[in-house]
C-alpha cells in the first residue's frame, strides 16, 4: 500500500507512523509518503486521520505503477530529460568497455559531433570469465570524466558492486546496474540513497515483476530517477546471444510509469543485427536506446562482435529519425 500523509503532520509523527506499520518513509514532490508491502489493503484505524490518500495493489509494483501513477516519470541525465511527456528517444552510445584515453576520446567526438548527448563506457565489466579483460577501473572512470568535462557529454558507466558507487556519482551522471547485478541489494539499496539517475538492465533470466521490483528498491528507498532497459533473455536459441523481450516492454509501458531504454546491442550480440533491431525497437515509442560502438570493432577488448564502426553508428541515427517520427518521437 502506498500512503500519502496530510501536510500538517510533523516529521517525528511521520516516522513515528511508518514504524508503527513497517512501512519506508520518503519525501516526494512536498509530500509524505510510506510505502508497505502490498499485503496490506486496508489503512490501519490507528493512523486513519493522518492518511490524505491511498492505494491498494495486488502485488509489490507500487510507486512504478501505473495505478499508482498513471502518468511516466521524467528523468533528467545531465541536461537533458526522458521520460515523462517529452516524446524523446535519447540514443546513448560508445564503448561497451573505456579502453585508453585516445579510443574514449574519439567516441565523446563521435557522440558530440552527432549532435548526441550521452556517452556510455564499462569500467567495471561484469565479464564471465576471469581471465577475460575486466576493465580499467577508476582509471577508466576518470577517463570518462575527462570527457564529460572536455567535451560537455553526459556519462552513463556500470557499478558492478556497491563499493563503486560513490565513485560512479561523483564521476558519471548515469549509474547502469548491469543484467548480471540487478539482485545485487547492495547496489540497489545504495542507488536509492543518491538522487543520480540509476539505469537498471533486465537480467537475462528475470521476470518482468523481478525487475520491476528491483526498481522498487530504488524508488522505495528514496530515489525516483530510475530508467528500466530491456537487453534481451536467454531462450533455447543459440544463434542470436539473447533474445530481445519487445512483449515484455509493451508491458512495461502498459503497466509501469517508469522510462524505459532499450539495449539491441546485447540481445543480438552480433552488429549486423543492431540496426534493424534498433528501427523495432524505436518503432515502440521508447524513452531511449543504448547502441556500442567502438572506433575500431574487431580490436575491442569486450564485446567486440556486436559493436558498430563509427560510420554505421552515424547512419544508425540516421535511419531511426524517420521510424521515431512516424510514431511521434524524436531522436535526441
Ligand atoms: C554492458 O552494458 O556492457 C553490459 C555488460 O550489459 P549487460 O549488463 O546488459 O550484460
Ligand atoms: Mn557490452
Amino acid at each position: 500500500m502506498i500512503l500519502h500523509l496530510k501536510n500538517n503532520i510533523a516529521q517525528d509523527r511521520a516516522e513515528e507512523i511508518a514504524n508503527s506499520i513497517n512501512a519506508f518513509l520518503i519525501h516526494q514532490d512536498g509530500k509524505q509518503v510510506l510505502i508497505t508491502g502490498s499485503g496490506l489493503k486496508e489503512v490501519p484505524a490507528i493512523i486513519e486521520s493522518d492518511v490524505d490518500e491511498f492505494w491498494v495493489f495486488d502485488t509489490d509494483i507500487q510507486l512504478a505503477s501505473k495505478k499508482y501513477r498513471s502518468d511516466k516519470r521524467e528523468v533528467k541525465i545531465g541536461n537533458t530529460i526522458i521520460g515523462g511527456d517529452t516524446k524523446s528517444t535519447i540514443l546513448i552510445g560508445g564503448p561497451c568497455s573505456v579502453e585508453s584515453e585516445e579510443q574514449i576520446r574519439q567516441s565523446a567526438e563521435l557522440i558530440k559531433g552527432m549532435g548526441l548527448t550521452t556517452l556510455r563506457g564499462g569500467c567495471y565489466k561484469p565479464r564471465t570469465s576471469p581471465y577475460s579483460f575486466q576493465g580499467m577501473g577508476l582509471d577508466g572512470l576518470k577517463l570518462l570524466a575527462k570527457m564529460r568535462e572536455e567535451y560537455g557529454v553526459n556519462v552513463i558507466t556500470e557499478a558492478r558492486d556497491a563499493t563503486h558507487i560513490d565513485e560512479i556519482i561523483e564521476y558519471s551522471d548515469v549509474i547502469q546496474v548491469g543484467a548480471k547485478a540487478m539482485y545485487d541489494q547492495g547496489i540497489l539499496r545504495a542507488c536509492a540513497k543518491t538522487n543520480k539517475p540509476v539505469l537498471i538492465k533486465r537480467g537475462f533470466g528475470t521476470t518482468l515483476k523481478e525487475f520491476v521490483q528491483a526498481a522498487e528498491f530504488v524508488l522505495s528507498g528514496g530515489n525516483e530517477n530510475v530508467i528500466l532497459c530491456e537487453r534481451g533473455l536467454r531462450t533455447f536459441e543459440t544463434n542470436t546471444r539473447f533474445t530481445l523481450d519487445l512483449c515484455g516492454v509493451a508491458w512495461l509501458q502498459e503497466h509501469t510509469n517508469l522510462p524505459i531504454v532499450l539495449d539491441p546491442s546485447h540481445a543480438m550480440g552480433y552488429a549486423y543485427g543492431v540496426p534493424v533491431l534498433s528501427r523495432a525497437c524505436v518503432a515502440m515509442g521508447i524513452d531511449g536506446l543504448i547502441v556500442e560502438a567502438h572506433p575500431n570493432p574487431k580490436v575491442a577488448k569486450s564485446d567486440a562482435s556486436q559493436q558498430l564502426n563509427f560510420n554505421e553508428f552515424k547512419q544508425l541515427l540516421k535511419d531511426l529519425q524517420p521510424v521515431a517520427n512516424a510514431v511521434g518521437y524524436n531522436m535526441i
